[in-house]
């Protein structure tokens, strides 16, 4: 191992991290094994200078990596399991002719619910992976918000007759402006949450060497067309609200379902 490189920047990378472990891992940009070169050289395969980013991670093993490819598959089935079951729905009420309609509704809020606590629950602990403190709470927070922000949106909807009788005048207009803003603000910060996550999801990936293919690149590009469909029809009465909770379900499992393959490459390569 050669320590005794003058490039300023190598020293800078080598003071930047601990001296224990500083053991090269991975090529952040072409993934080739780098175990035997020294930070600050050039990747032996694309020529790419060695950082710190090219060590292992610490947070990764081989146990927190099983464990996180479970959790992964289970949120990309969950999201696939809502997306069949609401397609089975009409089926479900050509055998329960008669309440057709309330059979429906309910059993997509019922799925679409289970769907979105669940997956909460797995993007909670994919997104804080390899995170501490304030910023693992930021990526929980992320993840729970499509749950608090139904929760919010349906109490608005229940809330607005009660809130606005009785009162008149300048207060009506106050209540009703308010109301709007906070309808209005609610799938926003849940497309926020999503692009945090997704992004964090983008870091890991940077983070295990996986390149990013462009695979990668479209389901990307089809997640953001996602959430601004979910966000248009989150904020339109009855068909909206039956609609967007679902694509929120698939939006998650594919989110999911990305990180799945992603650690099976990982997986598979072996740390
Ligand atoms: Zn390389």
């Amino acid at each position: 191992m050669n320590h005794e490189t003058a490039d300023p920047r190598a020293e800078a990378a080598r003071a930047a991290i601990p001296t224990q472990g500083v053991a090269l891992w991975r090529c952040p940009k072409c993934a080739y094994d780098a175990r035997v070169q020294s930070l600050g050289e050039p990747c032996a395969e694309c020529g790419a200078p060695l950082g710190p980013e090219a060590c292992r991670p610490a947070w990764l093993d081989a146990e927190s990596l099983a464990s996180r490819r479970r959790l992964a598959m289970s949120g990309a089935l969950c999201g696939l399991c809502v997306l069949v079951a609401t397609s089975l729905m009409p089926l479900l009420g050509l055998i329960f002719a008669r309440e057709v309609v309330a059979v429906i509704v309910v059993s997509t809020y019922v799925c679409a619910g289970v769907g979105l606590l669940l997956q909460s629950f797995v993007m909670a602990r994919l997104g804080a992976w390899g995170l501490s403190g304030r910023r693992a709470t930021w990526m929980r927070l992320a993840a729970w918000t499509r749950p608090i922000g139904v929760v919010v949106l349906v109490a608005l909807v229940f809330s607005i007759d009660g809130a606005e009788r009785g009162v008149d005048g300048a207060l009506l207009g106050f209540i009703q402006v308010a109301w709007f803003v906070v309808y209005l603000s609610v799938p926003a910060l849940i497309i926020a949450a999503d692009i945090a996550l997704i992004t964090r999801f983008g870091r890991i990936r940077k983070a295990l060497a996986i390149a990013t293919s462009p695979w990668h690149v479209a389901i990307f590009v089809v997640q953001v067309m996602l959430l601004l469909l979910s966000a248009l029809t989150a904020i339109v009465p009855f068909i909206g609200w039956f609609v967007a909770p679902v694509v929120w379900n698939v939006l998650a499992g594919l989110a999911c379902g990305v990180v799945w393959w992603d650690l099976s490459a990982v997986s598979r390569r072996g740390i």
